[in-house]
């Protein structure tokens, strides 16, 4: 379906195109057949040579007739060969032009084919995660209803995995919306303090660390100030040290730092936790990506893998970078190159 849509939207364009190609080419050549052929008549009928006049002075009407039909006869052979040409040569504009056309309409379409697929794989992938916990939820319902000896404290457990299915539906509803809000680069920015933004996002995650007594250590080289819609950029800081939280050993430390470069400045947040393997690393910023790592499959850690597609997007919209490193078992590091204002 969607293959026929720009199928036919390719040769539409090209047919296009190739009109407009064609229609300047025929203007021009009917503009040069027209001056080629006034000059044509000119050198050959108003402009006789020295033969010419001589049979003009003998005043012989036989041969200045025969030499008239032959002056006809010499214009009217030029100017067909000259149709000839400009035939030929619209004949290769055509083919030429229709290739050029079938190229430049692909070109043209390339970039919107691939915001559609991009688009209807994201509302497949968004269907398809949010059906999941649904289903998942009504079954559990069904069968605890289903239970004839179904007491209060069972119905109590039940309901309490549903509130945190819930919440994680929430959740995950609020990063859709904030994707596509990013998608359509709707942003107030504003210049605001490296430190400041550092702070915000680890004041977020604090209670969490804690849980798990880890240790959040933050380096700020110099100050900096960068020019960016702050709220955004602390959540993505806080998926940023959220995941190291939550991919990462108890009593472990966390590290954020900045570094100052020439024009920008590096906000990274390491850890010292699982890591990710080599074949994960490249999809870990795509849209509903998880590692394939048996431990991040934990009932406590489990995700939607958006976090940090949500993060790589926010960073897009500030003209940011974003990167990692990472080794398993070893730690990853996260770092943002956002550019300084
Ligand atoms: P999720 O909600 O699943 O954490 P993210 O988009 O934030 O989604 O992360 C995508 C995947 O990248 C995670 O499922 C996890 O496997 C991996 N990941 C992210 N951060 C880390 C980290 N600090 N250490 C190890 N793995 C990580």
């Amino acid at each position: 379906m969607k293959q026929n849509i720009f199928h036919s939207a390719s040769i539409k364009l090209t047919s296009l195109y190739l009109i407009i190609i064609m229609v300047i080419s025929l203007v021009f050549s009917l503009g040069l057949y027209n001056i080629s052929s006034q000059e044509i008549e000119r050198s050959i009928l108003r402009m006789p040579g020295p033969v010419t006049q001589r049979i003009f002075q003998t005043r012989d009407r036989s041969l200045i007739e025969e030499l008239l039909v032959e002056q006809g006869q010499a214009v009217s052979r030029a100017q067909n060969r000259l149709k000839a040409n400009l035939f030929v040569l619209n004949i290769m504009i055509f083919i030429s032009g229709g290739l050029l056309s079938y190229y430049l309409a692909r070109r043209t379409l390339e970039p919107i084919e691939e915001a559609h697929e991009a688009q209807s794989r994201f509302t497949a992938d968004a269907s398809h995660e949010l059906r999941t916990p649904i289903t998942a939820m009504r079954l559990e319902t069904e069968i605890a209803l289903a239970d004839e000896e179904l007491n209060l404290k069972k119905a109590k457990l039940q309901l309490g995995s549903n509130i945190e299915e819930l919440d994680k539906l929430t959740a995950l509803s609020e990063g859709l919306l904030q994707l596509s809000r990013l998608d359509n680069n709707d942003l107030e920015k504003e210049d605001v303090d490296v430190a400041n933004v550092i702070q915000q996002a680890v004041e977020r995650v604090e209670k969490k660390s804690e849980q798990k007594s880890q240790t959040i250590k933050v380096s700020i080289a110099k100050p900096a100030s960068i020019h960016v819609n702050s709220l955004s950029v602390v959540e993505a800081i806080v998926t940023l040290l959220d995941n190291a939280v939550k991919y990462s050993p108890e009593k472990s430390e966390i590290l954020i730092s900045t570094k100052i470069l020439s024009n920008s400045v590096d906000i990274s947040v390491k850890d010292k936790g699982i890591g990710i393997s080599r074949k994960d690393l490249p999809h870990v910023f795509d849209r509903f990506y998880r590692a394939d790592n048996s431990r991040t499959k934990d009932a406590d850690n489990q995700g939607y893998g958006i976090g940090l597609s949500i993060a790589k997007s926010v960073c897009k919209a500030h003209g940011c970078v974003a990167s990692v490193k990472s080794s398993v078992n070893k730690g990853s590091t996260f770092t943002l190159n956002f550019p300084t204002s």
